[in-house]
């Protein structure tokens, strides 16, 4: 499917690049000497009956040494051949930097056309039933945020549609799109964009933590009224897990070697020391290490994602969102998340309120969901970004790997908070026989779903890189490190 041709050429570093740049997917350089060895590679039309996907990884189609940047500590290292199922990660931190996959665009295509199958049949078909003394009521999937705006809470409503269907659909038929393009070993068009948006995209899906929702919701009114899961429930299940197999089958390090090849590494980078250090910073999109300019700002010359040495005003930026998320917490408590109207009386509850009633109904383990979802991953988070942005001046002081695993953990437990506004917007779309028995969504509603938001907001602007850098006194300098 290839053919390698091999010439020798006196050229400019500079145009070099230039060339690098314009024709990156096919041509790899090595030097010798003084000139550059010039190895490219033409693409020929697929003989009938032969695979048009080039399945091999990009460590078999350049023999260029690939620099990469640990997005989480900066450290610069080469990436080593990687077989299917092997991972690479970061000697110093233990980031994974790439996983290789078997098949990596069938894979990925037919995860995430089966995952679009199952989302039209949770959308298509009903969700839950519930019935009390002879009345009752069926919903849909869509129901439980349309139903939240017509309570005038619109931006919760907005929050739970674009979590649980919208952006996963984008992200799903993104990925169609991009794998349709790959296995046709032509990129279609707006691949790159796409690919760039994907990387931002997955971690505001949240149909997993919905399950747990529902379950919950479940749980709340089994001994107040007969509730059922319709068959779109079931298919939403089956929609998660093949949307989470979907986000994990994704080679990122393969899909942008095949839409862009992999230009050359900046001159005179080496490992073994930070990027930073050496002017450079890691593309936390693609991954391709890029020179930046004197300010320590640039461009990725492959996915175009900003790059900066360090994320801009990152401590501030993180305190002000951890404030404000800390000062949404006081309604989100203060405040009733819904209330209940049982045989005409209503009862309005708080997050608190509604843990006690469950520890009081006996569901220990679903008061215990809650209680962990809502105060202890909040709470916690907002105390733990704080402790790291405190501490980091201090980071000579004290162990870097242990707040780094911190960090990470923040970032993942973040969006589980979201299981108790999940829990509102479905039973307040589900209950509702009237006076008889309805429940309402309270202003708090409203105040935790920012909590939520804001804290996710606050542990993507923080900068785990400076929790590796040592304080200024020893920085200019003394920048040599330990090896990996
Ligand atoms: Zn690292
Ligand atoms: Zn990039």
């Amino acid at each position: 499917m290839f053919v390698y041709g091999t010439h020798r050429v006196n050229v400019s570093h500079f145009s070099c690049n230039r060339l690098a740049s314009k024709h990156q997917a096919g041509i790899s350089y090595s030097f010798r000497g003084n000139s550059f060895v010039l190895k490219h590679i033409l693409r020929l039309p697929a003989a009938p009956g032969e695979p048009r996907v080039d399945q091999t990884p990009p460590e078999v189609r350049t023999s260029r040494r690939r620099l990469r940047a640990c997005h989480e500590c900066d450290w610069l290292m080469a990436l080593p051949p990687l077989r299917p199922g092997q991972k690479a990660d970061c000697p110093r931190c233990g980031h994974i930097l790439a996983t290789r996959h078997h098949r990596p665009a069938q894979r990925s295509m037919a995860l995430a056309m089966s995952a679009m199958v199952a989302l039209l049949m949770a959308v298509s078909f009903p969700f839950a039933s519930f019935s009390v003394s002879g009345l009752g009521n069926r919903i849909e999937l869509t129901e439980t945020a349309t139903t939240l705006i017509g309570f005038h809470q619109p931006l919760v409503g907005i929050a739970v549609i674009l979590t649980i269907v919208v952006l996963p659909a984008i992200y799903l038929v993104g990925v169609i799109w991009l794998q349709l393009g790959l296995l046709q070993n032509e990129p279609l068009p707006a691949s790159r964009t796409i690919a760039r948006a994907l990387a931002h995209l997955h971690r505001w899906m949240m149909a997993d933590v919905f399950i747990i929702g529902a379950l919950v919701s479940l749980f709340k009114v089994a001994g107040m009224a007969d509730v059922e899961l319709g068959l779109s429930f079931w298919a939403f299940c089956i929609f998660a897990v093949l949307l989470l197999l979907t986000t994990q089958s994704i080679d990122s390090d393969w899909m942008w070697f095949s839409l862009a090849g992999e230009p050359l590494a900046p001159e005179g980078a080496r490992t073994g020391r930070t990027a930073a250090s050496q002017g450079l910073a890691g593309c936390p999109t693609c991954g391709l290490v890029n020179r930046l300019d004197p300010m320590g700002r640039g461009h990725c010359q492959r996915c175009g994602e900003r790059l900066h040495s360090r994320t801009p005003h990152s401590l501030q930026r993180t305190w002000a969102l951890l404030v404000t998320a800390a000062l949404m917490y006081i309604p989100a408590n203060l405040y009733p998340i819904m209330t209940t109207t049982s045989l005409g009386q209503s009862s309005p509850s708080t997050i608190i309120g509604g843990v006690v009633e469950l520890i009081q109904m006996g569901s220990w383990p679903v008061a215990a969901v809650i209680f962990v979802a809502s105060v202890i991953v909040p709470v916690g988070k907002l105390v733990a970004l704080a402790w790291l942005c405190l501490v980091v001046k201090r980071s000579a002081e004290l162990n870097a790997v242990t707040r780094t695993r911190l960090y990470r953990l923040t970032e993942f437990i973040g969006r589980w908070s979201m299981v108790d506004v999940f829990v509102v917007a479905i039973l307040v779309a589900l209950i509702r026989a009237g006076s008889l028995m309805s429940i309402a969504p309270g202003p708090a509603a409203l105040a935790f779903a920012a909590v939520v938001v804001l804290t996710m907001l606050a542990a993507m602007t923080f900068d785990p890189r400076l929790i590796w850098d040592t304080p200024p006194p020893r920085d200019s300098r003394h920048t040599q490190g330990t090896s990996g």
